[in-house]
């Protein structure tokens, strides 16, 4: 790679269990992809059911530790992990860059934006606060506290391999649990270097624990996690269908679940807009990460009256801003690779079904080997209609499907024509318009006039089959803790 690691005993393949850094007893092991060509890069352990189960154990007598530690220890604990992962931006960045082929400038900031969660929960630690309620009965007191919860196993996906690390186990971190950790077995080398930082942190052993295992054994590895009465409560980032299936499994055992799925994001630019920052707003949402966020717009409404014009400066901008090139470690380049052969393929055959049903695509439009197998340029598309393919499920790669639409009841309709409902966009130069359609979006986050809704101080969260639970804020680490009322009497 055109890197040199500048703490190479970062990059390591092995698991951390319990405080100790294992492999498979069985010896299996499955590789780790590099996006850029297809090469493997590594063999992770793919670790047995009972290996997952000594590890959720472990992490259950690290609880009986660990609730123990005063909340500014465990502050200060986390401080260290955040200092250690600062000090380590450029060798995870690098990490991200090799496992997820995201241009070495666009890692550094989604390593960034994975530090700032751990800011925010270290602070967090020390506000974790009960409260007192006036009780009718006479000579009674209640009182709240709030309790960590216990094991929380944590699966986590692909697209941001930093930053999903520490808006899981940070806030129950923070909150006093311990954490079984399964990243996807697409990215597990950012997770085996956070956990390396978080040894050296100085928690006691069994707090976090890092598992890797093959595609071929999740589910199996995933039924543990949801059926061991140890594990208190799951927390999952990926698809709606896996979300679904995890939620399930949990329901038998009335088991907490956090779940952050899938998103149809509509991005909605009404005739008074201001165009130039509706396109920048749109690349930023659109064409960031490749078009392979939750977050990212996928269903574009725009006003009839503005829908050329739009079209046009769209294009126009996407040629001066997304900077490809032929190596992702150059400094300048700002568009990456999709993750994976099946990324380019489900985005590819968006395309095709736009077109059968007589979209038009203006710019990209076809994978585009020249920088490798899986890279897909942008792509622009117009006279897209509503009942094409995309609408239906997220595409999750950097096509702009442009849909013309004429009211405000329309679009609204349309956009909430979907069963998930995570991030929407809007742009508008009317107050009115921002706030009626703002509060008639079914979403969980809106931006009005931007096309960025996720830092770490905000609530991350979805409606309807987008999840359950909120990421991030103070909110977050509430999901982590059990509210427990204590009565006094005899007063
Ligand atoms: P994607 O299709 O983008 O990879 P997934 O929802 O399949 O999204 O994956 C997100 C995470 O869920 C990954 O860590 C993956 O390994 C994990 N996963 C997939 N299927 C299961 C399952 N049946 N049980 C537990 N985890 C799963």
């Amino acid at each position: 790679f055109e890197y040199t690691f500048e703490d190479p005993s970062l990059v390591d393949n092995r698991c951390f269990v319990n405080g100790q850094w294992v492999t498979a007893a069985s010896k299996k092991s499955f590789p780790v992809h590099d996006p850029v060509d297809d090469a493997v890069v590594c063999l992770v352990p793919d670790l047995s059911v009972a290996e997952v189960r000594d590890a959720i154990k472990a992490a259950e007598d690290a609880f009986q530790i660990f609730r123990k530690v005063p909340h500014r220890d465990r502050r200060f604990m986390l401080r260290r992990w955040g200092d250690l992962i600062k000090a380590a931006r450029n060798d995870l960045a690098a990490l991200c860059t090799i496992e997820l082929g995201k241009p070495f400038s666009e890692s550094l900031g989604t390593v960034a934006y994975g530090i700032d969660y751990l800011d925010w929960f270290e602070s967090e630690c020390e506000r974790i606060y009960g409260e007192t309620i006036p009780a009718y009965r006479r000579g009674t007191r209640i009182m709240t506290v709030r309790e960590p919860q216990g094991v929380v196993a944590a699966i986590t996906p692909w697209n941001s391999p930093v930053a999903m690390i520490t808006r899981k186990a940070g806030a129950a971190i923070a909150a006093g649990n311990t954490v079984v950790l399964k990243p996807a077995p697409e990215t597990p080398l950012c997770a085996i270097a956070m956990a390396k930082l978080f040894e050296r942190a100085g928690f006691p052993a069994g707090v976090l624990s890092v598992i890797t295992c093959s595609p071929e054994s999740t589910p199996t590895i995933g039924e543990e996690l949801c059926n061991n009465k140890l594990v208190k409560h799951l927390s999952f980032t990926g698809s709606t269908a896996v979300g679904k299936i995890l939620n399930t499994q949990c329901a038998r055992h009335i088991k907490k679940t956090s779940l952050e799925l899938g998103g149809n994001a509509p991005f909605i630019v009404f005739e008074d807009a201001n165009i130039d920052s509706a396109v920048d707003g749109m690349i930023l949402s659109k064409f960031r990460s490749s078009g392979q966020t939750c977050v990212c717009a996928n269903r574009i409404f725009i006003h009839e009256q503005i829908y050329d014009e739009f079209a046009n400066r769209l294009k126009t901008r996407v040629a001066e801003t997304i900077r490809p090139s032929a190596s992702v470690w150059d400094p300048k380049s700002n568009f990456g690779p999709l993750y994976a052969g099946k990324g380019v393929e489900k985005v590819q055959r968006h395309v095709d079904d736009a077109v059968s049903r007589g979209a038009k695509v203006i710019l990209g439009g076809k994978a585009d080997h020249n920088y490798g197998p899986n890279f897909y340029p942008p792509t622009i598309i117009t006279g897209s209609k509503s009942n094409m393919l995309f609408c239906q499920e997220e595409t999750f790669g950097p096509v702009a499907c442009l849909i013309p639409f004429s009211t405000q009841e329309e679009v609204i309709r349309m956009a909430n024509d979907t069963d998930v409902g995570l991030a929407g966009y809007l742009f508008t130069e009317n107050i009115n318009t921002l706030w009626d359609v703002a509060e008639a979006l079914q979403v969980g986050m809106v931006g009005c006039r931007v096309g960025l809704v996720s830092a770490c101080e905000q609530p991350f969260s979805g409606v309807k089959e987008s999840g359950l639970g909120i990421e991030g804020s103070s909110h977050a680490l509430k999901e982590y803790t059990n509210i427990k009322s204590i009565t006094l009497g005899g007063l």
